[in-house]
């Protein structure tokens, strides 16, 4: 059902102009909760007062690649999500419409509190103008609404995706037009020729993008300083590295892991994602981190992240981490494939391994190991070594291998 007009002035005063202290009170007085802690920042030319900590769901896409199991429990997990984050103070919802049926979920989980939640969602912008309003034609439908917040090129930009935007924004169906993508050079192209109201760039200590590809800081963080030079609101996807750092995070029972944690919790952290969001946090030129949060209790923790102060211990913690995780965690790069003489699936099969250990579906990552061909399974590997000499974290993968062939096998 799409909101009264009435409601959507009331919903644009209550998230666009009223200031960041009264947004996080009328919040919490309206769940009846104890005060929450939530912060808001000025989205740039937008003038939205968005919560520091939003949600994104690219876990849609990622966690088919973990089987049905996983990705049906998630899906059936995002509506209490969004309440949560809700409850929370939060006030900034972000999906595509190639993530699944997520932005059907969340217009069905908005039911009631629409006006509550800035709703941002994409298409590809590798479309004609016409396909491309149809697009969000077929996004206003699922998130059961009649205005999309923030609209942006899921990935890139196009002369098409500019149009089709400029027509949907004169037609009062997107309020503001953005673009994500990974090269803080393609976004310097649009933000200087004036386009976007608002980016999404990959930002985090690790300087991962996903499990491997590389960022550039400095390049980012001067992407950062335009984007407010132009007023051009900033908001960071990947800020814990696209899911690196949550599985390496889960192996609890590495005394590496936990020694790391302990540290962590002695100086009021509770768990590496904080950190993570309070190092992404402390760049002022930083909007909103959005996190694929994947239960009810993620959400709690992550917007824990925004009451807490990055100190220079934290600092060091994370160097510390970077260097254990990038020496012990297969980062699922895939530069081993391109070497192994006998076909054996390294990175699947360490994959497997994780959601054995560290999410404990065993009988998913058994099944998995089972379907890899005999040539592709860890018994196939000579111990020649070759991939060794290559994978980036150095990781011991024979010894890996076997460990893992005897959990999965
Ligand atoms: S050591 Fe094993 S997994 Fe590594 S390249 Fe040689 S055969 Fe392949
Ligand atoms: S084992 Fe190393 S080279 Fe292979 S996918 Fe993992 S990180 Fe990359």
């Amino acid at each position: 059902m799409k909101p009264q007009t009435a409601s959507l002035i009331s919903r644009r005063r209550f998230l666009g102009t009223t200031t960041a202290a009264a947004v996080g009170l009328l919040a919490e007085s309206r769940a009846g909760q104890p005060a929450k802690a939530m912060k808001y920042r000025r989205l740039g030319r937008t003038n939205l007062q968005v919560s520091e900590i939003g949600l994104g769901c690219a876990s849609g896409l990622r966690s088919q690649q973990l089987g049905p199991e996983l990705f049906n429990r998630y899906r059936e997990e995002l509506p209490a999500i969004v309440q949560k984050l809700l409850d929370r103070g939060g006030n900034f919802v972000s999906t595509s419409a190639s993530y699944h049926d997520t932005e059907e979920i969340l217009g069905r989980a908005l039911k009631g509190r629409r006006n509550e939640a800035l709703i941002f969602t994409a298409t590809s912008p590798k479309r004609d103008v016409k396909t491309i309003m149809a697009a969000c034609e077929r996004s206003l439908e699922r998130f059961q609404t009649d205005v999309i917040d923030g609209y942006f090129g899921h990935g890139g930009w196009s002369d098409a995706f500019g149009e089709a935007a400029q027509k949907l924004k004169q037609q009062g169906k997107i309020r503001f037009v953005g673009m994500s993508c990974h090269v803080p050079e393609e976004h310097r192209v649009r933000v200087e020729a004036g386009v976007v109201d608002f980016i999404l760039q990959p930002y985090n200590y690790m300087n991962l993008a996903k499990w491997t590809e590389q960022t550039d800081r400095v390049g980012t963080e001067q992407l950062f300083e335009l984007c407010k030079k132009k007023d051009v609101g900033v908001m960071v996807i990947k800020p814990m590295t696209g899911h690196f750092i949550p599985n390496w995070a889960k192996q609890t029972n590495d005394p590496k892991v936990a020694g790391l944690l302990k540290e962590l919790k002695a100086q009021g952290t509770e768990n590496l994602y904080q950190a993570f969001l309070m190092w992404v946090l402390k760049n002022r030129n930083v909007s909103c981190a959005i996190v694929g949060m994947n239960t009810a209790q993620d959400v709690v923790e992550d917007c824990a992240a925004v009451t807490q102060k990055f100190r220079a211990s934290h600092e060091r913690l994370l160097e510390q981490y970077a260097a254990l995780a990038t020496g012990d965690y297969c980062r699922m790069c895939e530069t081993c494939l391109t070497v192994c003489p006998a076909q054996v699936r390294v990175p699947d099969i360490f994959r497997f391994r994780m959601y054995y250990q560290n999410y404990g579906h065993r009988r998913d990552a058994r099944e998995l190991y089972a379907s890899l061909a005999r040539h592709q399974q860890a018994t196939a590997c000579t111990e020649c070594g070759r991939c060794e000499n290559v994978c980036p974290g150095h990781l011991s993968i024979v010894p890996k291998l076997k460990a893992a062939h005897a959990l999965l096998a």
